[in-house]
């Protein structure tokens, strides 16, 4: 076991999965828009659906810009 906790640091963030392609998009890009309107545009696909939340576990990488 490395111990290397300080560098991967897993949480769990909501995403926005898309009900055509499957792809998962971050729920901050989305706050606003969607959220009001209830409908989440895709930007892989590019067709709309209603929103589908998910949750996923994720590295925070965040800070290395
Ligand atoms: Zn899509």
């Amino acid at each position: 076991m490395a111990n290397d906790s300080s560098l991967s640091r897993p949480r769990l963030m909501h995403f926005h999965l898309c009900t055509h392609c499957g792809s998962t998009f971050r729920r901050e890009q989305y706050e606003g828009r969607a959220l009001t309107s209830g409908i989440f545009p895709c930007q892989k696909c590019g067709l709309e659906g209603p929103l589908n939340i998910t949750i996923q576990e994720v590295d925070e990488d965040d800070s290395s810009a």
